[in-house]
C-alpha cells in the first residue's frame, strides 16, 4: 500500500460492517482509522434484533451461509467477550408456510431445517401457550447483541493499533488526480491509501456529493423491548403472532414490520399489540411490561444483494453494505479485508460488486 499516507485504510461508519472491517484489517497489521459521525452502533446495527440467520440467505448469497457460522464462531474464539449464542429458531404459522417444509426427519446439515413435532416443540420452548402441531426448527440460528458486538470489535481493533474517532462525520471525499485519498471532516482532512464507505444510509449521501450514485434505500423496522422477570424463551420464535427472543434475564426483544406513523398503526400501537400477543402466547408473560419501542432504518441495496468492492469512478474508493448486515458482516468483512490487503479479488464476492450498478 502507499506508504506516503498516514493510514492504509480510512473506514467511514462504525456500524457492524465498519467495526468488523476495522477489526480484520487492524488484526492483519494495517494502519486503520475508523470514523463515526455519532457513536458506534448508532445506525441500523444498534437497533437490530440480533438474529444470525444464515439459513435464510438465498442464492447467490447462500453459498456464504456456512462461512457465516464459522466466522461467528471464530470471532467468539478470538474475542472471548464477543456475544454469541447458538440458540436455535422455531418457525410456525404463516411464517412457516413461507418456508420449504419438504424435509421431515433428521437433517445431516446444520443449515437444513427440521420439521419437528409438538412434543419436541414443547421440550424446546416449554412456555409456549399454544405450541403448534409441527414447526420448522433450525438449530444453526444464533443471536448476538449488536451493540456489545460492535464495542468488542472496536476494542479489539484498537488493541491492534486502530484509531477510532466518534462524533467525526466524513463531509466529503478527498479527490486528487482521479484518486480518492481520504475524507474531509470538521476536524480536518484524514488521508489514507484506501477509503472504505461502511456508512450505511450515509454512503449514498457521501457518493452523491461527488456525482456518484448507489441504490441503497432505507427501510424501517420496529424493535420492541419488554421487561420480564424470568426467562420465557430459550431460542428465537418466529410465528404469525410474534418474532421474539430473550435478551438476558430481564429483557425480551421483539421485531415487527413498520406500517406507518398513524395512531392506529404507528410504532407505539404496534408495540402495544406485540405486548398483547406475547402475553397471550407465552405462559408466564402475563406481567411483562413494554419498555421501549424504536424504529431502525435498514440500509438495503435495491437488488437486496451485498455491495462489496471498488467503485470504478475513482481509484482508492471502496464500498461495503449488505442486508441482513448483522448476519453477513463478519464474513463479508473478513473476505473483503483480504482483498484490500492483497489487492487480489476473491471470487466469493464477485456477485456483489458495485460495478453492477455503474453502467
Ligand atoms: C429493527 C431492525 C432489526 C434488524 N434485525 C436484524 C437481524 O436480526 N439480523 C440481521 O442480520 N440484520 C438485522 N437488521 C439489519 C441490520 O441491522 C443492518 O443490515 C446492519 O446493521 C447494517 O449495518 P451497517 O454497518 O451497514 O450500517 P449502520 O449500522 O447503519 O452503520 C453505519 C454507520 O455509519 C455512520 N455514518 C453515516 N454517515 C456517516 C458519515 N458521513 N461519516 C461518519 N459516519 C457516518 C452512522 O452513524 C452509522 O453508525 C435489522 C435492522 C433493523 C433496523
Amino acid at each position: 500500500m502507499n506508504q506516503s499516507y498516514r493510514y492504509d485504510l480510512v473506514i467511514v461508519g462504525a456500524g457492524i460492517h465498519g467495526a468488523s472491517l476495522a477489526y480484520y484489517c487492524a488484526q492483519a497489521g494495517q494502519r486503520v482509522i475508523l470514523i463515526e459521525e455519532s457513536r458506534p452502533a448508532s445506525g441500523a446495527s444498534g437497533h437490530a434484533f440480533g438474529w444470525i440467520n444464515a439459513s435464510a440467505l438465498a442464492e447467490p448469497v447462500q453459498h456464504l451461509a456456512q462461512r457465516v457460522i464459522d466466522d461467528y464462531n471464530r470471532l467468539h474464539t478470538e474475542l472471548p467477550s464477543f456475544p454469541l449464542r447458538w440458540c436455535g429458531e422455531l418457525t410456525y404459522g404463516a411464517c412457516q408456510e413461507k418456508q420449504d417444509l419438504s424435509e421431515v426427519g433428521l437433517s445431516l446439515s446444520p443449515l437444513q431445517p427440521l420439521t419437528i413435532s409438538q412434543d419436541a416443540i414443547r421440550a424446546l420452548e416449554p412456555n409456549l401457550a399454544h405450541p403448534p402441531i409441527r414447526a420448522r426448527y433450525m438449530a444453526a440460528a444464533g443471536v448476538t447483541s449488536p451493540v456489545e458486538a460492535i464495542e468488542c470489535l472496536i476494542q479489539a481493533a484498537k488493541g491492534f493499533g486502530a484509531s477510532v474517532i466518534s462524533n467525526c462525520a466524513a463531509n466529503e471525499l478527498l479527490v486528487e488526480s482521479g484518486q480518492v485519498v481520504g475524507v474531509s471532516t470538521q476536524s480536518g482532512n484524514i488521508h489514507g491509501s484506501k477509503t472504505v464507505l461502511t456508512a450505511g444510509l450515509g454512503t449514498p449521501n457521501l457518493l452523491s456529493r461527488q456525482g456518484m450514485h448507489l441504490p441503497i434505500r432505507s427501510s424501517p423496522a420496529i424493535i420492541i423491548k419488554f421487561d420480564v422477570s424470568n426467562n420465557l424463551l430459550n431460542g428465537i420464535v418466529s410465528s404469525s403472532e410474534m418474532e421474539a427472543r430473550q435478551a438476558g434475564a430481564r429483557t425480551l426483544i421483539a421485531a415487527e414490520d413498520y406500517i406507518d406513523d398513524t395512531q392506529e398503526n404507528g410504532p407505539v400501537a404496534i408495540g402495544l399489540r406485540a405486548l398483547k400477543a406475547i402475553r397471550a402466547e407465552l405462559n408466564g408473560a402475563e406481567s411483562i411490561e413494554l419498555r421501549s419501542v424504536a424504529v431502525g432504518w435498514r440500509p438495503i441495496p435495491d437488488d437486496r444483494l451485498p455491495i462489496v468492492g471498488p467503485m470504478s469512478q475513482y481509484g482508492g474508493l471502496y464500498i461495503m453494505s449488505a442486508h441482513p448486515g448483522l448476519t453477513l458482516a463478519p464474513t463479508l468483512a473478513r473476505l473483503f479485508s483480504q482483498e484490500l490487503i492483497t489487492n487480489i479479488a476473491t471470487p466469493l464476492l464477485n456477485n456483489f460488486r458495485p460495478s453492477r450498478f455503474q453502467v
